[in-house]
């Protein structure tokens, strides 16, 4: 399938009586850019209809790409006409067919009113605890304030490179000294890897263990401001505006607390520790790298595709599963795996 293109226009496409602009999201659309192909400009009802269910979170961050029906952009001259040929002119029974719809058209009225996207976000936390839990799991897509002032809203800004200029020298100073002096003896060497890739296991135990049960703690609608706003820094805001590729990886300076934290008791129980911290770090990297990638690129190798779907799933559609963000394996013990369907074609994303 071709990429599908937008013009000057945007890329306006129709579903049931309203019109949507795209083409800001074609390029982030977890279902693929390719499946949208031929869309601009038309009418997609038949096709949005035909395709897999939408959960309720896509319909709900699908309002945010809704254009005023006064808009210049919204064709006049040409309805329908694209979708017409490519779904062999089926939408003529659009109408008849709308009773088989699959996707929550009725969703609930938009939550946005309850809080102020013009202002800081992190003071509003307080004022929504009662609908915060499914407030923050209705994504949408528009700029986020966390602070007032301007020098703390910068330290809430991580592109995305400053992760590995930080961690790498971290990674390299904590395994140096033990490879240094284990250098001309093979078995100690072999020992020192061993250390390392099993701080490398850990981390992805901890990616599990803090994704599910800190950072999608259990929130109530009698939960304290306190643990809301905790909740919206460390990931909810996350979940609440998923293509902010400002507010994806980790900062350095909260994760290097967050790891000292773990580590010093952790330390005592571990031969060669300061291996086994430098595999961790390691593990930790290549998973908020990927995570990033995740989001924001364009994979061909099927495993990346796959964990891209389902990380989108868990975004989307199973926020309750799918924890792992580098691999499976743990969502596979503890049986909170997300099963894709098998798809006849390969999802593209630019
Ligand atoms: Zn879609
Ligand atoms: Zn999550
Ligand atoms: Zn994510």
């Amino acid at each position: 399938m071709d990429t599908p293109k937008g013009s000057d226009a945007g890329f306006i496409v129709k579903y049931r009586q309203e019109y949507y602009d795209l083409s800001e999201f074609m390029h982030k659309h977890p279902g693929g850019i390719n499946t949208l192909n031929g869309l601009n400009q038309a009418d997609m009802t038949a096709r949005f209809m035909k395709a897999p269910p939408h959960s309720d979170a896509a319909m709900y961050l699908m309002k945010e790409y809704k254009v005023k029906s006064e808009d210049p952009r919204i064709p006049m001259t040409k309805p329908r006409h694209q979708a017409r040929r490519i779904d062999n002119g089926q939408d003529s029974q659009e109408r008849s067919n709308e009773s088989e719809d699959k996707n929550n058209n009725q969703l609930d009225e938009s939550m946005e009113h309850l809080v102020d996207w013009s202002k800081a976000m992190l003071p509003q936390i307080a004022n929504i605890t009662k609908c915060y839990d499914e407030w923050v799991h209705k994504p949408v897509d528009r700029p986020l304030r966390l602070f007032g002032p301007w020098y703390l809203e910068m330290l809430t800004k991580t592109p995305w490179w400053l992760v590995p200029i930080f961690w790498i020298p971290v990674i390299i100073r904590f395994a140096w000294e033990d490879i240094h002096t284990s250098w001309n003896d093979k078995s100690q060497l072999a020992c020192v890897t061993g250390y390392f890739l099993f701080g490398v296991l850990l981390w992805t135990f901890l990616e599990y263990t803090l994704h599910r049960w800190v950072f999608h703690i259990k929130l109530k609608c009698n939960s304290g401001p306190w643990i809301c706003t905790f909740h919206f820094m460390i990931h909810g805001l996350h979940h609440k505006v998923p293509f902010d590729p400002m507010r994806l990886v980790f900062p350095p300076l909260p994760g290097a607390i967050l790891a000292t934290l773990i580590y010093y008791p952790l330390s005592y129980f571990l031969i060669q520790p300061r291996v086994v911290l430098s595999g961790a770090l390691a593990g930790y990297l290549c998973y908020d790298m990927m995570h990033y990638y995740l989001h924001y690129g364009n994979p061909s190798f099927r495993h990346i595709v796959h964990m891209k779907r389902y990380h989108y799933q868990h975004h989307f559609t199973h926020q309750d599963l799918g924890y792992g963000i580098s691999s499976p394996l743990w969502d596979v013990v503890f049986k909170t795996r997300i099963h894709l369907r098998k798809l006849k074609y390969q999802l593209r994303w630019s």
